[in-house]
């Protein structure tokens, strides 16, 4: 088994699907594959039609299943030490070296392996691929594929999201509240600032309401042990504007995003900084010039918090011989989107995070081998007629 798992990685990895590229080849990649295994795979692409998710069933779909969920982009290799060549797979010492070999084409590939197995097994329930684009830019690909699912009268007993926990149960992770704030400011000569409006200024003036918003919230919490920082995260990545020293800037943007623990609701905070540039920074600027502004575009991203006691993460944990807490990450994943429609999720896949988008980023042999060996573990329990009673 683990070597039809290598040799699709390799397949997988010599694909270059940096998100900002497509990643349809993949798919038909993927899509031949499962046609050759006799399962048909339906497509849920983009607007554009550039792009697609894969949803395929193994088994009987009027009853519902187990869903396996992978993305298939990765993050750019661009201005990164890469020893080798990170679009083709390398084998060196117990490690597969490639861009997205952990995260989490390595978990697609097993999940692949495991097609006729899964066949061959006869399971009561159906097992799901899902697998997704535009997972790297912000869950963005999944959301059509969620919105699919949740419009069907047969929903999944539950979701397995592989991304590199180095095998271990993931119950929660935080939310994500991403933003772009721009300012369109009035320009000017800057030895005359009064008759202009600064752009800058005023996004500074924002930025350092988000960085005492922050302080305040690692102060006073809310606190979430299990998490590492156990408190919501503020943090902005991004600031540029204005072109040169002696003209007022007319334009500013910066990027911000808070880092949610699943308890704790973001949006008054959002709203107190949207009330404060309404309120308080527009009406002077306006008083300058009509036509400047301050614009938001948001986004956001479910936290996940899938309870110990759920029968589904009970299960997975059986069948992974430790039934131990699961643990908590800072990072998101598309898990939070699943749960989101009711879909018991836990993550759960090979290879660690410290490897995922690093240069030579690699996943180790072992780690396939333990998700293949869980696999197997879990075509057995389900077998048994007694899984889920746990
Ligand atoms: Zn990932």
């Amino acid at each position: 088994m683990i070597k039809q798992v290598i040799s699709i990685l390799a397949d997988l990895v010599a694909f270059d699907t940096t998100s900002k590229y497509s990643n349809l080849e993949l798919i038909e990649y993927v899509q031949q594959y499962l046609n050759k295994h006799g399962i048909e795979s339906e497509l849920v692409p983009n607007e554009e039609g550039t792009k697609a998710n894969l949803y395929a069933t193994i088994g009987d779909a009027t009853v519902p299943g187990i869903v396996l969920s992978g993305h298939t982009d990765v993050v750019p290799v661009t201005g990164q030490p890469w020893t080798s060549d990170p679009f083709s797979l390398l084998e060196k010492q117990g490690k597969l070296y490639g861009r997205g070999t952990c995260d989490m084409k390595g978990f697609i590939a097993v999940c692949l392996a495991m097609t006729s197995t899964f066949i061959e097994a006869k399971l009561p329930v159906p097992i799901h691929f899902a697998f997704s684009y535009d997972e790297e830019i912000g869950c963005i690909g999944v959301r059509d594929l969620i919105t699919e699912l949740d419009r069907r009268p047969i929903k999944p007993l539950g979701c397995i999201v592989g991304e590199p926990t180095s095998m271990r149960c993931i119950g929660a992770h935080k939310g994500l509240v991403h933003s772009r704030c721009t300012i369109k400011g009035c320009p000017g000569h800057s030895s005359a600032p009064d008759k202009g409006v600064n752009a800058i200024f005023q996004a500074t003036k924002l930025v350092s309401m988000l960085q005492e918003i922050g302080e305040d919230i690692k102060q006073n919490g809310p606190f979430d042990a299990r998490f590492e920082p156990p408190y919501t995260t503020v943090h902005v990545g991004t600031i540029s504007g204005g072109a040169v020293l002696n003209i007022i800037p007319q334009h500013c943007d910066f990027e911000f995003e808070f880092r949610n623990i699943p308890s704790h609701d973001v949006s008054p905070y959002v709203e107190e900084l949207q009330q404060y540039a309404k309120n308080t920074l527009l009406p002077p600027m306006r008083a300058v010039a009509d036509d400047t502004d301050i614009t938001w575009h948001i986004d956001s991203e479910h936290a996940l918090n899938t309870p110990d006691t759920d029968t589904f993460s009970l299960w997975v944990r059986q069948v992974l011989g430790k039934v131990e807490p699961t643990g908590a990450v800072s990072y998101g994943t598309e898990a939070g989107l699943f749960s989101h429609i009711n879909i018991p999720t836990i993550v759960c896949g090979p290879g660690s995070i410290d490897q995922a988008h690093r240069p030579d980023e690699f996943v180790e042999l072992s780690q396939l081998q333990h998700c293949i060996d869980f696999m197997h573990d879990f075509i057995a329990t389900i077998d048994s007629k007694d899984w889920l009673k746990v």
